[in-house]
């Protein structure tokens, strides 16, 4: 979703991850990029990526998006899977204080809000831990908001490196229902297998309504 104008980093190159892992275990992928002005069908999609922009690009998209709330709501409630990524993962929520102190607004889908930093941006190499998942992912993280996580909403991981969602919660991303959300550029599933297969299974599941074993990947 906003392919064209959320790509900061080469977020885009998920996709690219996504699809690469799916080829090895005989998944044919078929992406689209839905961007402003067009419609976006809650039940047309298995999967959903919003990468992450700058604040002139976020001001853009949030104007837009207010109009694909409903639509993009329903999908997330219905169990939906949706991979995030900063200013993406910003616009899911309230809304986000640019770096000018301009408040953009988000969609509210999810509980959490951003606020801006004084002269400081979180930047570096970052690294979490998800207890419920076992599993440690690593990233790279540059943002200037400060996220806090509200209901029904819990972090991705606890930090073992880096500044995460706020610099004061030690917890880093969202997980709610099946929609993530990270400040992890880089992009996040090319470091991160497992969290690229457990999106995938999860998507195809959810497609075909029933238990899926996957092959395991080399
Ligand atoms: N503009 C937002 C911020 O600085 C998002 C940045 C990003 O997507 N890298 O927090």
């Amino acid at each position: 979703m906003y392919g064209n104008l959320l790509n900061t980093y080469g977020d885009n190159g998920n996709l690219l991850t996504l699809n690469y892992y799916a080829k090895q275990m005989g998944i044919e992928i078929h992406s689209e990029i839905v961007s402003i002005y067009q419609e976006f069908d809650p039940d047309k999609y298995d999967f959903v990526f919003i990468g992450g922009g700058q604040d002139y690009e976020q001001v853009i998209v949030s104007k837009d998006i207010q109009d694909k709330k409903e639509a993009l709501t329903q999908y997330i409630e219905n169990d939906g899977v949706i991979l995030s990524i900063c200013g993406g993962y910003q616009l899911l929520g309230h809304y986000y204080i640019g770096a000018n102190g301009e408040k953009i607004e988000g969609i509210g889908a999810l509980d959490h809000y951003t606020l801006s930093q004084d002269n400081n941006r979180f930047i570096g190499d970052i690294e979490i831990y998800n207890e419920e998942f076992n599993e440690t992912y690593y990233g790279f993280e540059n943002h200037n908001g400060r996220t806090f996580l509200g209901k029904g909403e819990r972090p991705l991981g606890t930090l073992v490196k880096g500044n995460g969602n706020n610099g004061e919660d030690q917890g880093e991303g969202v997980i709610y229902k099946n929609t993530y959300g990270s400040y992890f550029h880089g992009p996040i599933l090319a470091r991160n297998k497992s969290l690229a297969v457990r999106l995938l299974h999860t998507a195809l599941q959810n497609k075909y309504g029933k238990e899926i074993e996957l092959p395991q990947l080399p």
